[in-house]
């Protein structure tokens, strides 16, 4: 139902069952340290990803804690056929060992579908019928990543369609600062209108955008401490909205360096950027793999041999967190 302009929005109300069901997962936040690691199955993993997803593991090891794997399989145009297995059989040659079954986002849908429309009916999100053209030619130069002018913000809210379309769902972001517990700094935060915007929650196809299936599953995963690369941190803002519109705390958040190239690029799948196929196909063996992936980050000398076993037990997690965060300046940007 349209919420009338001026109207007071209805009380967010989920189903019973998924209500404690969120509930319940961030209830497990302070029971045990909970963190995930979470691909697409677009390709193969490249080294950047490897590092990333063994920080991750050795974080959840040396805490005691959980390592959950969490496939991100909602953009069905873009997945690879064959790819979730290779990224599963990577993890287990490298001896990255997870807990529980794997979680994929595919077997969310419904959970997704019954968020939205709770968002919806209590006046959360609008429909949003610009094209992407549009949106390119009004974006800022240089590919720059714009944030959403808002021209649908305000029109009557129709949501059948319309020359054939479907509108996307966009979130009605309140505004203000969104913050977020982040390591290495004092808060991580974006500026909701001018950093972050109105996002897309629902895509015109039908798809269940990013933002919104990675902060529910935060939530129902019961995860502490997200750790992944720092690409993501322009998304977290967006993110941190999403649970807050469903009434929770966000967990915290640690955003880690990248592997960049020696001209300071981050690595893309095309040059050298190879799943660990390449690596082997060098003649490296897992220990070999590990030792390199630990080298990069100053963690052992270069040329160590090691499994992910004997590198966690020759750590501190104070040496860990030192190669986790470079030194960040409050609310800066990565
Ligand atoms: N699935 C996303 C990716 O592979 C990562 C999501 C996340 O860690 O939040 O880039």
């Amino acid at each position: 139902m349209p919420v009338a302009a001026g109207a007071p929005a209805p009380a967010l109300r989920l189903p019973h069952h998924l209500q404690a069901q969120l509930a319940q997962g961030v209830g497990r936040r302070c029971q045990a340290y909970r963190t995930r690691f979470a691909p697409s199955p677009t390709g193969p993993l490249h080294r950047g990803n490897l590092r990333t997803a063994l920080l991750s593991w050795l974080e959840a090891r040396l805490r005691g804690g959980e390592w959950l794997l969490r496939i991100d399989d909602l953009d069905t145009p873009r997945n690879r056929l064959g790819a979730e297995a290779a990224i599963l059989d990577d993890l287990r040659w490298l001896g990255l060992d997870w807990d529980g079954p794997v979680v994929r986002q595919s077997a969310h849908r419904g959970v997704y579908a019954t968020v939205l429309s709770a968002l919806r009916r209590a006046g959360h999100l609008y429909p949003c019928r610009c094209s992407r053209r549009l949106l390119a030619d009004v974006s800022a130069p240089h590919g720059a990543l714009a944030v959403y002018p808002g021209y649908c913000r305000d029109r009557a809210p129709l949501w059948g369609p319309q020359d054939g379309r479907l509108p996307s769902w966009r979130l009605r972001l309140q505004p203000g600062v969104l913050g977020w517990q982040e390591r290495g700094c004092p808060c991580g935060r974006q500026d909701g209108p001018t950093a972050v915007g109105d996002v897309v929650l629902r895509r015109a196809d039908g798809v269940v955008a990013y933002h919104l299936a990675t902060a529910v599953d935060e939530l129902l995963m019961g995860i502490s401490e997200v750790v992944r690369g720092d690409d993501l941190w322009p998304s977290t803002g967006a993110q941190v909205a999403v649970m807050a519109a469903l009434g929770f705390p966000a967990p915290a958040y640690a955003h880690v360096p990248l592997w960049r190239d020696p001209r300071g690029e981050r690595l893309s799948k095309r040059e050298g950027a190879e799943g660990l196929a390449g690596l082997r196909s060098l003649g490296l063996d897992a220990p070999a793999v590990i030792g390199c992936l630990a080298a990069s980050l100053e963690l052992v000398p270069a040329g160590s041999r090691l499994s992910a076993r004997e590198l966690v037990a020759s750590l501190s997690l104070q040496a860990l967190d030192t190669c986790m965060h470079p030194k960040r300046a409050e609310g800066e940007k990565v």
